[in-house]
């Protein structure tokens, strides 16, 4: 018996899904960071893991003014 697997972020069974052992640990720290129950057995969409990094891209920039501005 197979299970449909599901992005657990959106909850939306997708066709590209990711497994969370293959997701980068920086992107997945950021996953968990919104959704603690999300793991590395988890699944996550391709539309969430590009959301996570482009949040993660702006994440990254600002901290990089920050810096600039001190
Ligand atoms: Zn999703």
């Amino acid at each position: 018996m197979t299970v449909p697997k599901c992005c657990l972020i959106c909850g939306q069974p997708k066709r590209h899904l990711v497994s969370g052992k293959l997701v980068r640990s920086t992107i997945a720290q950021l996953i968990q960071s919104n959704h603690p129950e999300w793991n590395e057995q988890s699944f996550i969409c391709l539309d969430d893991v590009n959301d996570v990094n482009q949040f993660g891209r702006q994440y990254s920039a600002r901290m990089a003014d920050v810096r600039k501005g001190e």
